[in-house]
């Protein structure tokens, strides 16, 4: 493993899509650098249970706005135990389950829903001494000023073999799910999942955990100490 470095501050944000390794890679990177872990997809998450929970019209982008306007989250950033919580209730299981993971891209594709988690999310940011930063808009534009920006991708095979080897899903079933939220991420038109042209891609296909942690490690490194 790479010599690790616990620069005073720094941002690294690690973007790309559904099933790259992200979650795993993020808080293992934030654990060796000391530093807190933001999963920006649980944000998402945790807003879509709670927009399921009041019952309103997923195709009701006001209806959807005011939900989130009025929910309560509670953001864990332990890389250990990044707990959520949602108008007081634990959400971990929950927005993991089909029904969030079903509706969550609808919801982030709402622009006021957007500028309410990205103001947390720097809020969150600005407060840490040392943070990794995961989810699809990070580099581009969360924070554009990270010490380090990362992409990560892999095959859609890799990256559904991955995602069903966690849950115990169906591997076709869940590559076509992530083809079908990589699409709608992608596509959307605000702030859509793109790499950032000075982001650093990261093929993680066939890499094991071990190697992209220490690759990414050595990469922040070189730009820390330069
Ligand atoms: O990373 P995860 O798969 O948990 O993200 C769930 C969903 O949240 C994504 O499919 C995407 O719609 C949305 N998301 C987003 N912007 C982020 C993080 C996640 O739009 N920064």
């Amino acid at each position: 493993m790479e010599q690790v470095v616990r620069p005073e501050r720094c941002v690294v944000a690690v973007d790309g899509p559904s099933g790259s390794g992200k979650s795993t890679v993020s808080r293992r990177l934030a654990t060796q650098i000391d530093g807190i872990y933001l999963d920006t997809g649980a944000m998402y998450r945790a807003v879509t249970w709670a927009v399921l929970q009041s019952g309103a019209d997923l195709s009701d982008p006001e209806a959807i706005t005011k939900v989130a306007q009025e929910t309560d989250l509670s953001i864990g950033t332990d890389p250990a135990a990044p707990h959520f919580a949602a108008n007081g209730v634990n959400v971990d299981a929950a927005i993991r389950g089909p029904e969030v993971t079903g509706a969550v891209s609808a919801v982030a594709a709402v622009p006021q829903v957007r500028a309410q988690l990205v103001r947390l999310q720097q809020a969150i940011i600005a407060a840490a001494p040392r943070i990794i930063v995961e989810g699809r808009d990070i580099a581009s534009v969360v924070a554009p000023d990270a010490d380090l920006k990362v992409y990560l991708t892999a095959s859609a095979a890799a990256r559904a073999q991955r995602r069903s080897a966690e849950d115990a899903t169906d591997v076709k079933a869940t590559e076509a799910d992530l083809n079908r939220r990589d699409q709608l991420d992608s596509s959307r038109k605000t702030d859509p999942l793109r790499q950032a042209s000075d982001a650093v891609e990261v093929d993680t296909t066939g890499m094991g955990i071990d190697e992209v942690v220490s690759h990414v490690l050595q990469m922040l490194n070189s730009k820390v100490s330069s």
